[in-house]
């Protein structure tokens, strides 16, 4: 089959309203799918049941409306295709391995400190699950000296040694629940995504997610991060660190402010549809 020239996509976990720093993720997206004539989608990722709000999924839905974003096709729900997960999972075979460590044990054994600031799995379970433990989680099991590359549109060159810097990671959770790597790899896949931009808060989740794409045999997509909004205390904005819901009656004074963070300067929009044209013309004339 021929895969589409564009398809991007915004993917939002519905743990609560969208605020200043989760528009700024859908903008840059959104932007990036109609400068290129592509299309854009929408999949709520509520993999992980344990944190998804009630009513926030819908909350974000409608605040894209008002907002002027208007996604292509189905909006695309992560808890109704644990089947696709689960298939997948089975495809990696002997690449995957049931562990039985806690956390504590983990943090415990000192292999290291991984990119996102948890321990490195030191390797515990990877011959068999040690004696008197029960498989609690499933991990990748990551190669020796696995260095992963990828060219960031905007960064460039990016380089991740995942077996020192990440180590075996989480493909199924001690909770039952699928892991973000596995379903965002399988996801972007079946989706046909041609493009995933989205915060640089994720740029060291890629070469975990390239590593999953190579093993399964699926195409890789071209990759973008945009920078993060930041709190006053230089924290990366979210509803944990006191982020604000975007004032639905307001969309132009919300829109703007995105915008100005990606340096991108419409000045005096007189509607929220002009401010999408101009603001996609600044863009197509940047990426
Ligand atoms: N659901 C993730 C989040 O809201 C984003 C996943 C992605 O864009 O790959 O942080």
């Amino acid at each position: 089959s021929t895969r589409p020239a564009y398809v991007g996509r915004f993917a939002p976990s519905p743990t609560g309203p969208l605020h200043q720093g989760s528009l700024v993720a859908a903008m840059a997206s959104f932007l990036d799918a109609r400068a290129h004539h592509g299309s854009w989608l929408v999949r709520i990722e509520d993999v992980d049941e344990a944190r998804t709000v009630a009513g926030a999924a819908e909350a974000i839905l409608q605040c894209l409306r008002v907002f002027g974003m208007q996604w292509d096709g189905e909006v695309v729900w992560q808890s109704r295709r644990t089947p696709l997960y689960e298939t997948a999972f089975m495809r990696l075979g002997s690449h995957a391995y049931p562990c039985g460590c806690t956390r504590k044990e983990i943090a415990d054994s000192q292999r290291g400190i991984a990119c996102d600031g948890a321990a490195v799995y030191p390797g515990t379970c990877r011959a068999g699950l040690a004696p008197g433990k029960t498989a609690r989680a499933w991990r990748l099991r990551v190669p020796d000296e696995a260095v992963i590359l990828f060219e960031d549109r905007r960064l460039g060159l990016i380089s991740q040694q995942l077996d020192t810097e990440v180590g075996d990671f989480v493909l199924k959770r001690a909770d039952g629940f699928w892991a973000y790597q596995l379903a965002v790899v399988i996801d972007d896949a079946d989706q046909e995504i041609t493009d995933v931009v989205r915060g640089a808060d994720l740029l060291d989740s890629t070469p975990r997610q390239i590593l999953l794409q190579r093993l399964l045999g699926l195409p890789t997509p071209r990759y973008l991060h945009v920078p993060v909004v930041a709190n006053a205390a230089g924290k990366k904005l979210s509803k944990q660190t006191g982020a604000q819901a975007l004032d639905l009656l307001k969309p132009l004074d919300g829109l703007r402010k995105a915008a100005h963070f990606l340096q991108l300067e419409i000045d005096a929009p007189s509607s929220v549809e002009n401010f999408w044209q101009r603001a996609i013309a600044a863009w197509a004339a940047r990426y």
